[in-house]
């Protein structure tokens, strides 16, 4: 069997032109542009990277997009009173603090800070409470872009074996949540799991955020299963040439793509999807704020 690929470009290229098409509605309609703020402290190259890469999108999909880019020794009051400025902001939907934040910084404090309407990571303690019991909520970024890929190739996940490998806050945790809500029967794996290949081996869908290039080989994987794959990592490519790096999943894609009935590639799989996730809950956390329902197919 040769697994069908989920175009993660494609698909995050549809969800951003779906956005487009609501702000030009929330703008003509009613004369509002959502603004995302992002915060970057610091300069690690990374998440310049990905600030850059954010503000463009942001952009291209109509919406304002304000960036607060802060020394490295930036004093935590000074950050909270920057979050909080955007906080009581009105033509400020969405804030994001990028992470990770420099070590004389508590994360947690940060994240907590901002007004959980407009916590468009997810990340806040009051929008992960929201999830966990099932009600309306910012949802972090990553998952929600996997659920939608899942939605989109697969129609009801009800009643479907999934198991998530990893545990983290920001993907596996809030991705097995998600699952529930879609009533998949759920399993979390992380690195005390006992017997991991057979727990992979029972999931119609397989989640694998685990940070460990190409750990889930193709033998894990049950014939047919939808294979999810977050993992982002950057290993030495000698083929390319002295000294060049590839970037590969937490899946390894030839041997999986021989068992799966559908995969995600690395590039271009849920990695594009995170971007377009954030423009999302961007435009609900502003049709929230203005008393208008949130866009249908771009929330969870
Ligand atoms: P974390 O390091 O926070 O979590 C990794 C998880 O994997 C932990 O729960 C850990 O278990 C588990 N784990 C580690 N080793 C094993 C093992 N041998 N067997 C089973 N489980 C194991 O990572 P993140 O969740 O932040 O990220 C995961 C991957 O996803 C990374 O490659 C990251 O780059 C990528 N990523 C991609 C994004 C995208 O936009 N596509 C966004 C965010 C992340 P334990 O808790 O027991 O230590």
């Amino acid at each position: 069997m040769s697994a069908q690929i989920i175009d993660g470009k494609e698909f995050a290229a549809n969800v951003r032109s779906q956005v487009a098409e609501h702000v030009v509605r929330l703008k003509a309609d009613h004369g509002i542009i959502p603004g995302l703020a992002v915060v970057l402290v610091g300069e690690d190259p990374a998440s310049q990277v990905y600030v850059r890469s954010k503000g463009k999108l942001t952009v291209e999909v109509g919406m304002n997009s304000i960036e607060h880019k802060l020394d490295v020794d930036t004093s935590e009051t000074d950050l909270l009173a920057v979050v909080d400025q955007l906080n009581n902001d009105p033509a400020i939907h969405g804030i994001l603090v990028q992470l990770p934040l420099p070590k004389h910084l508590n994360e947690d404090l940060v994240i907590n800070s901002i007004a959980p309407a407009k916590d468009v990571d997810g990340f806040h303690i009051s929008n992960v409470g929201l999830l966990g019991t099932g009600q309306s909520s910012m949802v972090p970024c990553t998952p929600l872009g996997c659920l939608m890929m899942l939605r989109d190739h697969l129609g009801s996940l009800s009643g479907l074996d999934a198991v998530v490998v990893g545990r983290s806050n920001i993907v596996g945790k809030p991705m097995a949540q998600l699952l529930l809500g879609d009533s998949c029967t759920v399993t979390i794996a992380h690195s005390r799991t006992k017997d991991l290949p057979d727990v992979v081996r029972r999931a119609d869908i397989v989640v694998a955020a685990v940070g460990r290039p190409e750990m889930v080989p193709g033998d894990w994987i049950k014939p047919g299963a939808v294979v999810v794959d977050v993992g982002i990592n950057r290993i030495a490519a000698p083929e390319r040439g002295e000294g060049k790096v590839k970037l590969v999943g937490d899946v390894d894609y030839a041997s999986c793509a021989q068992v799966a009935g559908a995969i995600t590639p690395v590039p271009g799989g849920v990695g594009p999807m995170t971007i377009a996730c954030l423009l999302a809950n961007t435009l609900t956390a502003t049709c929230r704020a203005n008393g208008l329902p949130a866009p249908e197919g771009l929330t969870a």
